[in-house]
């Protein structure tokens, strides 16, 4: 994903300040100009890094960290609370008008940012919560946009508003509210129409809707691929319209990321969310700790948990997580877990946001494990090793790990086709997570899926 290079020059920084034990003050001004020269390149705005360097540096060649007993890790403990900070330290919602009251959003953007995407993305997340959205076509220029919106709603199950190209968009906003009314929406959300530039013709446009509907919410879609340019664009569209959040999408793939680390501090406005991937589903809601802890490599592991828990069947969730609590969890269940790991992009996806660096154990007491590619590869046969063993069980040997007796273990490690010491190994293991789930389960919550590992 995004950061990724960022990322790998932060550890090199922060790699080569914990192998000085004391620092001096020479050590955390080169430290300072390397992060400074890694921000830069990971397309920060300039200003933005130039505050940030001064913010950590002051707090770092402070008395209290120099002769502090581990000097190195309070420097990157500083660099992630200022990285919290600098993306807006909270995490904020999109207001909702209270009650059963009608909510319009009006999502602005230039053309290509990932407007009508994130239009159809923001109505399955609300309709999860139990909204009633509308998504209402008011892009009439792009020829296949009303298309596009109405293929992405009936995906999503939302109802779109449309009325062709022939109408003004203020004219077709006032319908979508009249129909919301009348047929019981309680979230409107409008995609307007964008343009290759920021022009007057665009911000009249989206001027007249402001002033034919009462728009609660304008959120702005920036492309991450853009850029110091997103930037430009949301403190141009802030001042001319006014925005009242943003949101980020590309931050899937190898953009350098840049805008979302400066889009809130250029503008004050905060980001909502930020798109992950093309996929309807690959919209994350934005968490500035969780952000700064992808950035230091220290992984996101609770959006990853999130992630599992919305992408795995809810029902068998449910039964997964009773089956913990109780400690009956089975072969059966292992089986059904690896299939929905898989579906979350294999061990591989996941490692990606589980905490890679073992070298910051003890930042904020996250723990990390390394893993490369290879011993990635290498765990993903070790399980399909561990699959091939469950396959090779009979169904009741599935439903009762304790029926495994030498001899069952015999003909299962023959068909698996592996040593019968690697079947004795997988029970043992099997049973240690069975206990370490029930004690995860035991602190989770009600009907959440928790990950078996
Ligand atoms: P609009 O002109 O602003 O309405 O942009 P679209 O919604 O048509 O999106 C433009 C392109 O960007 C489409 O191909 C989308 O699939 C793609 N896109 C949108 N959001 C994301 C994202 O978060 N990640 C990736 N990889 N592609 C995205």
């Amino acid at each position: 994903m995004a950061f990724d290079s960022l990322t790998e020059k932060l550890q090199n920084v922060f790699r080569n300040l914990r192998s000085k034990g004391r620092l001096t003050e020479d050590d955390v001004k080169e430290a300072m100009k390397e992060i400074k020269r890694a921000l830069l390149a990971a397309d920060v705005n300039f200003k933005v890094v130039k505050g940030f360097i001064k913010n950590v540096q002051e707090r770092a060649i402070g008395q209290d960290v120099m002769n502090g007993l581990n000097p190195g890790q309070m420097v990157i403990k500083i660099v992630n609370e200022e990285l919290i900070a600098l993306m807006g330290s909270e995490t904020t919602e999109i207001k909702l008008q209270p009650g059963s009251a009608i909510t319009v959003i009006m999502m602005a953007g230039l053309q290509g940012a990932g407007k009508t995407t994130t239009t159809a993305k923001l109505a399955g997340k609300y309709k999860l919560k139990g909204k009633k959205p509308l998504l209402v076509a008011c892009d009439v220029y792009r020829p296949a946009a009303i298309k596009q919106l109405q293929v992405n709603g009936e995906k999503q199950g939302v109802e779109v508003f449309s009325m062709g190209d022939s109408h003004r968009p203020a004219d077709i906003a006032r319908a979508a509210l009249e129909h919301a009314r009348k047929n019981g929406n309680n979230l409107v959300i409008l995609d307007t129409a964008g343009r290759l530039h920021i022009d007057e013709d665009m911000m009249a446009e989206l001027q007249e809707i402001k002033e034919t509907v009462e728009v609660h919410q304008t959120i702005l879609v920036i492309d991450a691929m853009t850029g110091q340019d997103a930037v430009n664009v949301a403190e141009e569209f802030n001042q001319k319209i006014g925005i009242d959040g943003v949101i980020v999408t590309k931050l899937d793939g190898d953009t350098r990321g840049g805008a979302a680390l400066s889009v809130k501090a250029v503008t004050g406005k905060p980001i909502l969310y930020v798109g992950m991937g093309e996929k309807l589903s690959d919209l994350e809601q934005f968490y500035p700790d969780r952000m700064a802890s992808r950035i230091l490599g220290m992984g996101d592991v609770l959006t990853l948990i999130e992630k599992a828990g919305a992408e795995i069947d809810e029902e068998k969730a449910k039964e997964m997580t009773r089956k913990m609590k109780k400690n009956q969890f089975d072969f059966d269940d292992f089986l059904e877990s690896t299939k929905q790991m898989k579906k979350m992009g294999g061990l591989s996806g996941i490692m990606s946001m589980l905490p890679g660096m073992g070298a910051m154990g003890g930042l904020g007491g996250k723990k990390g494990m390394q893993l490369d590619d290879s011993q990635a590869e290498e765990a993903e046969k070790k399980m399909a090793r561990m699959e091939a063993m469950i396959y090779s069980m009979t169904p009741a040997e599935r439903r009762d790990p304790d029926l495994l007796n030498p001899s069952r273990k015999h003909r299962i490690a023959k068909g698996a086709g592996v040593d019968i010491s690697e079947v004795n190994r997988m029970v043992k293991q099997f049973n240690e997570m069975k206990k370490m789930m029930k004690m995860i389960g035991k602190g989770g919550k009600k009907g959440k899926f928790r990950l078996p590992f």
